[in-house]
């Protein structure tokens, strides 16, 4: 028998990557599914091929969609700048409108055209930067409603969104991800990265995953932009 196929969301990031090796540890043919959803940086997109490069998978596609024509986030918009100067309190300006529900909806569409009942996505509820779609609750409801809105599900194949992050702090992932072989160094988290794929070490998204590599014990193999941009507070202000 063939091994099961599995569509894993993969922005380019630490905890994508992760989620892709763990897929593919599980014995996954993996889809992995790219999104240009308007991102005002490249460097993500680029990162992406990379990992998939070095992890490997069945197939990597790049869906467009451009969410930047109704703004309204820092990672969209031009006219709002991302937060530099310590992780934000409450949902900060780097939330993307209703950007998990569209990938997941995306994956969806192309997981019942391949017969794949398995979709694996990053998200994170520990270590994250306070997301509403980034929870438990939004992941279950998303699974409920995949399996009403879909042939395979009405046909009784349960569809299974899977969040093997959700629970884990970043230390945790960066350990497991590393045990599982994952090159961090291709990803790129920072929310203003260069196109080149440098951090600016000063980011939400770059003080999170720079205490994650302190926090397991793990040197921080991320390229920033100068050395003194490693960020050395994580604290919420
Ligand atoms: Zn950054």
């Amino acid at each position: 028998m063939s091994a099961p196929r599995a569509v894993v969301l993969l922005s380019g990031g630490l905890d994508s990557a992760t989620c892709l090796a763990i897929a593919r540890d599980q014995g996954f043919e993996t889809y992995a599914l790219s999104v240009a959803y308007g991102q005002r940086h490249a460097a993500e997109l680029n990162a992406a091929k990379r990992v998939v490069s070095a992890l490997g998978a069945r197939e990597h596609r790049l869906a467009h969609v451009d969410l930047g024509q109704f703004g309204g986030s820092a990672l969209t918009d031009a006219n709002i700048d991302v937060p530099t100067d310590g992780l934000q309190t409450g949902i900060p300006v780097t939330y993307v409108p209703a950007r998990n529900t569209v990938m997941l909806s995306l994956a969806l569409g192309w997981a019942e055209v391949l017969g794949a009942n398995d979709i694996f996505v990053g998200v994170n509820a520990v270590d994250y930067s306070g997301y509403p779609d980034c929870r438990p609750e939004f992941i279950a409801a998303f699974e409920a409603m995949a399996n009403l809105a879909t042939k395979v599900g009405v046909e009784g194949n349960r569809l299974r969104i899977h969040a093997p992050l959700i629970e884990l702090s970043k230390a945790q992932i960066v350990q497991l991800g590393t045990s599982l072989g994952v090159d961090y160094g291709l990803t790129v988290s920072c929310y203003k990265a260069t196109d080149d794929g440098l951090a600016c070490g000063q980011c939400d998204a770059c003080r999170l995953r720079s205490a994650g590599f302190a926090a397991a014990g793990l040197a921080d193999p991320t390229p920033y932009i100068r050395l003194a941009d490693i960020p050395h507070d994580v604290q919420t202000r």
